[in-house]
């Protein structure tokens, strides 16, 4: 083996693999496009500035997993560590907020974000991601996440779960940040010292910590659900109204926190049992201060992204039609290798799926070659006027010229 390597935490997508991942993207194109979503696609980097913006300062993944770089030109680009914010910056850039609103988008691309790799967490993964953009109806988010239930659904992922909460509004976070913030303060002796470095940072995070005391002290510590303004309690209990009249099954996790900074309101994930430690499938929310973050008119929106691996980890089998091949050109004699290229390109234009013989075999091997690849027909091609064609099921052949090949084939001649 050579001594290069994919780099860490990155994969190649072999065919079995992309013939997976296009039928997950088939299913994402058909169930986001039957609700009116189009589908967008940003470049592979951004500045810098557009992440930190939105993303927030104290996030892990601005703090430590972007991979940034100068452009040469002393301009600081980044390659996107997730595609919200593009869709947001494009939504802008394009006076998208002159269409009917909302605008709704989706996508299937890569995400680079710079991790310690392990199993279904990657420093180059795939997202397939949905955006609705200036509509602050609950029914968006309600729409969303059914939408993301019936992809996780029609791809066949197993024992997932789905967790709910709000996060309220920008200004109620503030006043609950101060309150939370001040009862770690009070609690410090019971919290891990990277939660207590972080009280002013994010006090948020505290929720999310792995070890068993922080944990033990955050289950009486205030939570953001109980402090709800009436309107936003409202918007969310409507979101809930309408997750229960779709039959969609979810628990209350108030202690649901998004590694990103822009959520407000509605947030949710999905995780599957089936997966390891890394159990979240997709999730999003609602960010409906993100836009005018971005220097645009305060404009709401909700999304979601679930990762591409993951989907498909939690799906396990995903059937996958298998290849068709009409024909296969068999090369029998020195002067029939140029006949053989020739009707394999014309049996293409004529719609049918050909092969022909590359790699020099003996018809022996040629044949059992064509009966590997599954093919329907074998057109053995002895010189530019002599040919055989067999019918590989019923195993009859006939004697005719190659030009009569494809015509043989399209009648479904009885050989
Ligand atoms: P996030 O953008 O962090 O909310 O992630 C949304 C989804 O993307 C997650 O639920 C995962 O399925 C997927 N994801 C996030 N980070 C990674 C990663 N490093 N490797 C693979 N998938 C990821």
């Amino acid at each position: 083996m050579s001594s290069l390597q994919v780099p860490r935490g990155t994969f190649d997508v072999l065919p079995a693999d992309a013939e997976r991942r296009g039928v997950l993207e088939a299913q994402a194109k058909r169930i986001l496009g039957a609700a009116g979503y189009g589908r967008i696609e940003t470049p592979t980097f951004e500045a810098t500035e557009l992440f930190v913006r939105t993303v927030g300062e104290a996030t892990d993944i601005v703090q430590k997993e972007m991979y940034t770089f100068d452009d040469g030109g002393g301009r600081s680009l980044t390659l996107r560590p997730e595609i919200t914010a593009p869709v947001c910056r494009a939504y802008l850039e394009h006076g998208m907020h002159k269409l009917p609103q909302p605008v709704k988008l989706w996508y299937m691309s890569s995400n680079f974000r710079a991790e310690a790799p392990q199993r279904g967490r990657y420093r180059q993964f795939w997202q397939v991601g949905a955006e609705a953009i200036g509509s602050a109806a609950p029914e968006v988010d309600a729409e969303l996440i059914v939408l993301l239930a019936q992809l996780l659904e029609a791809l066949g992922a197993r024992e997932m779960r789905l967790r709910l909460s709000s996060l309220g509004t920008a200004a109620t976070r503030a006043e609950y940040r101060e309150e939370l913030a001040a009862y770690l303060r009070a609690h410090e002796d019971g919290l891990s010292p990277e939660v207590v470095a972080r009280i002013d940072l994010n006090p948020m995070r505290a929720f999310d910590a792995g070890d068993r005391r922080t944990q033990e002290t955050m289950r009486a510590a205030p939570l953001l659900l109980d402090r709800l303004a009436d309107d936003d309690a409202d918007h969310f209990a409507r979101v809930r109204e309408l997750l229960d009249d779709a039959g969609l099954r979810y628990v209350l996790d108030p202690r649901l926190v998004r590694g990103l900074d822009y959520y407000a309101r509605t947030v949710f994930e999905f995780n599957s049992d089936a997966l390891g430690a890394q159990s979240g499938v997709g999730g999003g929310g609602r960010y409906d201060g993100l836009i005018e973050q971005l220097g645009g008119a305060p404009t709401p929106g909700c999304g979601w992204a679930a990762g591409v691996e993951r989907m498909l980890m939690a799906a396990g089998e995903v059937p996958v039609a298998p290849d068709v091949v009409d024909v296969f050109v068999a090369v029998a004699g020195g002067d029939a290798a140029r006949t053989a290229f020739e009707l394999a390109n014309e049996a293409r234009r004529a719609g049918m799926s050909a092969q022909m013989e590359l790699a020099g075999r003996s018809l022996k091997g040629q044949l059992r070659h064509a009966d590997r690849l599954g093919a329907r027909y074998v057109a053995i091609i002895h010189d530019p006027m002599q040919a055989n064609l067999k019918n590989m099921e019923s195993g009859e052949q006939i004697d005719l010229q190659p030009a009569a090949v494809i015509p043989a084939i399209l009648r479904g001649s009885r050989l």
